[in-house]
C-alpha cells in the first residue's frame, strides 16, 4: 500500500492491523514482559504504576536478591520491610499495600496459587482483580496477558496518545472503549496482543511524545491523518 493511500484509511479500524504490521517489521519482536516468573510480572506490573521502568527494575533486584519474589514470602515480610525495598519505585507505601492486598486475595481466593487463578475463566478473574486494592485496568489487563497469556489487549498512556492523535478516538477515551476497538480490529492472538502493546509503548517512548512529537522520524508516519502535523497536534497526556 503507497502512503498516499495509508494517509487516507488513518483513523478507521481496520487499518490497526497495518499499524502493527508496520511496526513489527520496523522495530522487530520485543519480548516482553521483561520478566523471570508470572509472579514477578504481577509485582512489576504494580511497582511500575507511575513511574519509569528503571525505577521497577531496582526494586525487583531487591526483591529477588532477598528471596522475596514469590506469593508466600511477600505475605510474610513485615510490611516496612517490603517498603524500604521497593523505594525506588516511587509511592513505596502505598505500592506496599498493594502487593499486600494482591497476595492476601490470592491467598484468600485460590490459596496462593497463581496456577488456580489463572484457571479461572478470563472475564471473571478480570473482574475479581480490579476488585483488589491497587488494581486498575491496565494493571489487571497486564496480569492477565504477559502472566497469565490471556486473549486481553493491555491500553496505556501510549496507547491512547498514539490512537487520538491518529483520529480513532477522542483525547479522553475511555479504558474500556478503546480497548474493545483494537481487539476487535486484531486476530485474537495471545502473541499478537503481547507484541502489539510493546511495540506501541516503543512509538511512545521515542517519537510519540506528549510535547514535540516526532513524526517525520516515527514508523507510523504514513499513518498520520493529512489534517494533522506535528505543529498542529497539541500536548496530548
Ligand atoms: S509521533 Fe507522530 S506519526 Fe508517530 S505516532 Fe505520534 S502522532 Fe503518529
Amino acid at each position: 500500500m503507497n502512503l498516499q493511500k495509508l494517509s487516507d484509511v488513518s483513523g478507521k479500524a481496520e487499518t490497526i492491523a497495518l499499524y502493527y504490521q508496520v511496526l513489527f517489521e520496523h522495530l522487530g519482536p520485543q519480548n516482553w514482559w521483561p520478566a523471570r516468573t508470572p509472579f514477578e510480572v504481577i509485582v512489576g506490573a504494580i511497582l511500575t504504576q507511575n513511574t519509569s521502568w528503571t525505577n521497577v527494575e531496582r526494586a525487583i533486584a531487591n526483591l529477588r536478591r532477598k528471596r522475596l519474589l514469590t506469593p508466600l514470602a511477600l505475605e510474610r515480610v513485615p510490611f516496612a520491610r517490603l517498603a524500604s525495598l521497593i523505594r525506588s519505585s516511587g509511592y513505596f507505601r502505598q505500592k506496599a499495600k498493594k502487593l499486600k492486598a494482591f497476595v492476601r486475595f490470592l491467598r484468600a481466593e485460590y490459596s496462593g496459587s497463581l496456577a488456580r487463578m489463572f484457571e479461572t475463566p478470563t472475564l471473571e478473574l478480570r473482574e475479581k482483580l480490579l476488585a483488589v486494592h491497587g488494581v486498575g485496568p491496565e494493571t489487571a489487563d497486564s496480569i492477565l496477558l504477559y502472566a497469565g497469556h490471556k486473549e486481553v489487549f493491555v491500553v496505556d498512556s501510549y496507547t491512547k496518545r498514539i490512537f487520538s492523535r491518529h483520529g480513532f478516538v477522542p483525547d479522553d477515551v475511555p479504558y474500556e472503549e478503546l480497548r474493545s476497538k483494537i481487539e476487535a480490529a486484531l486476530p485474537r492472538d495471545v502473541s499478537r496482543y503481547n507484541e502489539f502493546h510493546a511495540l506501541l509503548v516503543q512509538v511512545g517512548k521515542n517519537w510519540c511524545r506528549p510535547r514535540d512529537p516526532r513524526c517525520a522520524e516515527c514508523p507510523l508516519h504514513p499513518f498520520l491523518p493529512r489534517a494533522s502535523s506535528e505543529k498542529a497536534l497539541g500536548d496530548v497526556p
